[in-house]
């Protein structure tokens, strides 16, 4: 594309890529009795830098009290408040607003993802948005691909005899998928999940390592040489199963967020507080101490619980004297940095699958925001909205700390889509990147039988939610199931039951999938 017709495209760049201090450095928590001046200025992001630099906050002493204090308000966060209705709660998140990586945006009323995308049917986030009385829709759409300029519907099920390579490349695909099929995953859960999925695809043609090299990065942040067989060979049972029964509505699960916050609100609204960062956890014998910055003053509250909702990463930096074992556990959890683009047209330029895979351009794959919804009786499409999912490598996310550089990846996402099909050779209204340093923890080798475990082990009256304290990749829904888990164990922390901490392990050791 050229520089004019670049330029004539409206770009916005949102989100803050400082949310999850993306680049490592050894960071401490204050030591509750440090002497030290705070360095702080009026952006919330700066905060978070500091503590990512090793400044030490002195804490002041506590003016606040809560039974419960829940840190992070991403679907974790918010699902957790929703379970604790009725009770002495404080929510705390560091931006201003809320839903973390489920959050939805909106173009003209016509709401749109700017990450997670949709729920299994029944799962803990679907049941979650029933509750709130959403009724999430049925996708009803195996996964396309469009490849060589080729759009090959369904792809590892009818699409395989469709694909726009060689005969010996097909029947690779085939015989890939039927080997797969073989494996017992759960059986060999512990074996599996110890290897790489390139052990698994090497045999066959590169094609399909190239397919994975989407997916993968996609779904749960890596590559396939980085992904846990267990998780690569998992997916590949499910999606060619014919079984799916993705449920979502325009807004990905955002929707959810979105909708959780306008029903705790009016109720709970001065107890779920934005722009406010947690700079440092200091847990005591009775109570936790947290202390977050918040309207150009650093307070602290005491609480007798505390639910930790957010990533593993960020909470090591946190929290005080956390056995040495588990804080280096949470810094070994790797994330992938994710933008995320949406392209907005003012006229249908792509309706024909749900979630169609590109492999080998600048994006993995995009979804038609209102799928769900475009057959429903009296809507309109408006505007054509298609969300493109761009997740990087780790050593690309200092990119994303220059605007520049957004902006570049956003316009090659666009050039590259219009190359796609001929049909997509259209000028958009608008071009949006959404970026993400820290958002989706990789579903590596190790991370969901051994690491995770290691990193998510409750304390006395610290629990850890977030996606990252599930798996086997980042889903939603295990940030749901959690959430509830955290509600019954605070529940039992506050009776001053002793069961509570086997409550909380128990909740970590079993997963939804
Ligand atoms: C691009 C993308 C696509 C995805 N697609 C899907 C999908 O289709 N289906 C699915 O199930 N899952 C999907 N996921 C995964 C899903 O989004 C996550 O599992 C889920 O949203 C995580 O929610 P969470 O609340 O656990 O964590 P987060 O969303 O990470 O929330 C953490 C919150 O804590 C806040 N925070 C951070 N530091 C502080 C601090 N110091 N003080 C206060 N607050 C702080 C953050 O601002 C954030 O709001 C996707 C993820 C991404 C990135």
């Amino acid at each position: 594309m050229s520089h004019s017709r670049r330029d004539f495209i409206k770009y916005v760049l949102a989100g803050s890529v400082t949310a999850g201090c993306p680049i490592d450095s050894t960071l401490l928590a204050a030591p509750p009795d440090a002497a030290a001046t705070p360095l702080i200025d009026s952006e919330h992001f700066e905060v978070c830098h500091q503590v990512r630099d090793g400044h030490v906050f002195e804490n002041p002493a506590p003016t606040q009290k809560a039974a419960i204090v829940i840190i992070g308000g991403g679907v974790a966060g918010l699902s957790a408040a929703y379970f604790l209705r009725g009770q002495d709660f404080l929510l705390l998140e560091k931006e201003d607003h809320f839903g973390g990586n489920a959050y939805q945006e909106e173009f003209e009323g016509q709401p749109f993802a700017t990450g997670s995308a949709f729920a299994d049917k029944g799962d803990y986030g679907d049941q979650l948005a029933s509750k709130i009385g959403l009724k999430l829709l049925p996708v009803h759409n195996p996964d396309p691909t469009i490849v060589n300029k080729t759009f090959v519907p369904d792809t590892w099920n009818s699409g395989i005899d469709a694909l726009p390579y060689p005969k010996e490349v097909r029947e690779s695909f085939r015989k890939f998928r039927e080997d797969m099929r073989k494996i017992k995953v759960r059986e060999r859960l512990a074996e599996l999940d110890s290897e790489p999925f390139t052990k698994y695809t090497a045999p066959y043609a590169p094609e399909i390592q190239q397919w994975w090299d989407s997916y993968g990065p996609s779904n749960w942040g890596a590559t396939t040489q980085d992904t846990s067989a267990f998780i690569g060979i998992g997916s590949l049972q499910y999606i060619a199963s014919g079984n799916e029964q993705r449920v979502i509505l325009p807004g990905g699960l955002g929707c959810i967020t979105h909708k959780l916050n306008e029903v705790l609100q009016p109720q709970y609204k001065d107890r779920l507080l934005g722009n406010a960062t947690v700079v440092s956890i200091v847990p005591e014998k009775d109570e936790v101490r947290v202390t977050y910055y918040h309207e150009n003053k650093l307070t602290t509250v005491a609480a007798k619980a505390v639910i930790v909702c957010v990533p593993k990463l960020i909470a090591s930096r946190l929290i005080s004297n956390l056995p040495a074992a588990q804080k280096a556990a949470m810094q070994h959890t790797r994330y992938a940095p994710y933008p995320v683009v949406n392209i907005i047209f003012d006229k249908p330029i792509y309706n024909r699958g749900y979630d169609t895979w590109c492999p080998r351009n600048t994006f993995t794959d995009f979804i038609v925001a209102d799928w769900t919804v475009r057959n429903v009786p009296g809507y309109v499409q408006k505007h054509n909205i298609l969300t493109f999912y761009t997740p990087l490598r780790e050593n690309q996310r200092f990119t994303l700390l220059d605007e520049n550089n957004c902006k570049t990846l956003a316009a090659l996402v666009l050039a590259d889509f219009q190359k796609l099909l001929p049909e997509f050779n259209a000028n958009p209204l608008e071009v949006r990147l959404y970026r993400r340093g820290h958002p989706m923890f990789m579903g590596v080798p190790g991370q969901f039988t051994i690491n995770r475990l290691a990193a998510a082990q409750p304390l006395d009256r610290i629990f850890f939610g977030n996606a990252d304290s599930g798996g086997p990749e980042s889903l939603t829904s295990e940030s749901v199931r959690l959430s509830k888990a955290a509600a019954e164990w605070s529940a039992q922390v506050l009776a001053g039951n002793p069961n509570a901490k086997a409550l909380a392990q128990k909740a970590l050791a079993s997963s939804s999938q």
